[in-house]
């Protein structure tokens, strides 16, 4: 579904990714766990499109090549096209839901598929509630976010995500702002979609999570995937000092 080759990407003298490579199947989940500003979130937002990398190239099924190259080697309408090929495959769920305070649940969902895609309003508000009653919170699509509680916002941010029918799912560290009692119903959800066999790179430091719901885990440490493998291997078996070292700090 996704193959990215040889991302690199620099902020000043940051060189934040190193070269990275990545191949998401259709149906795959892959989870990424790394230290504090290895990088995870970077990866996660050039798949988006939210950033560009320096060099490197991503194809998603079906897509062109996208081949990245220095800000000033590329003509800026080339870049913005570049963007929205990423951005129109995949939807991605923050660490903060970033709901829309001013506007209800429902409008919240549909705001993407109705005003961005440009889907009927009719046709949006009933896959709107549909997904929301999925998620158990059919009742609430007239309540602002304010009244819901972290972990029901955070589901209906993964609603909006999945309102706009995207070929894969990211999901950026989408329990580490709740409190902890409401981790397990945001994961138990996320769960569900992968077992319903939606594609997904998802960051986390939930390793309970990754080793129940990955298909892989990939290590990243200093802007590189220094280890990949299935939960058994990563968890049971880390092959790699570096992987030894983080997983004994957290296990
Ligand atoms: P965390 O688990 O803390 O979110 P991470 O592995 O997701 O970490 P990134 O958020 O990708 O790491 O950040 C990697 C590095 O890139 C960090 O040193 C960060 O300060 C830097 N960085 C990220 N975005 C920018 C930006 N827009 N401008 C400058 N530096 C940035």
């Amino acid at each position: 579904l996704l193959t990215a080759r040889g991302l690199r990407k620099s902020f000043g003298d940051n060189e934040v990714l190193r070269g990275i490579d990545l191949t998401l199947h259709r149906g795959e989940v892959v989870v990424l766990i790394g230290p504090s500003g290895s990088g995870k979130t970077t990866v996660l937002r050039a798949l988006n499109g939210l950033e560009t990398p320096d060099s490197g190239t991503i194809v998603v099924a079906g897509g062109p090549d996208i081949d990245f190259a220095p800000t000033d080697a590329v003509a800026p309408r080339v870049r913005a096209r570049q963007r929205l090929a990423l951005r129109d495959r995949s939807a991605m769920v923050f660490q903060h839901h970033n709901l829309f305070p001013h506007l209800t649940v429902l409008e919240n969902v549909i705001e993407g598929p109705w005003r961005v895609q440009r889907r009927p309003k009719a046709e949006a508000i009933a896959d709107a509630r549909a997904l929301l009653a999925r998620v158990g919170l059919a009742d609430k699509e007239d309540a602002h976010p304010h009244q819901l509680s972290g972990g029901q916002q955070q589901r209906v941010g993964i609603v909006r995500a999945l309102a706009l029918r995207p070929d894969l799912l990211l999901f950026d560290e989408p329990t580490s702002a709740l409190d902890p009692e409401l981790v397990g119903e945001v994961l138990l959800v996320i769960k569900e979609l992968a077992d319903e066999g939606w594609s997904m790179v998802v960051v986390t430091h939930e390793l309970s999570f990754a080793r129940e719901a990955a298909d892989r885990v990939l290590f990243m440490d200093a802007g590189a995937v220094v280890e990949s493998g299935t939960p058994a291997e990563i968890f049971g078996a880390p092959q790699h000092e570096r992987t030894q070292r983080f997983l004994a700090r957290l296990l």
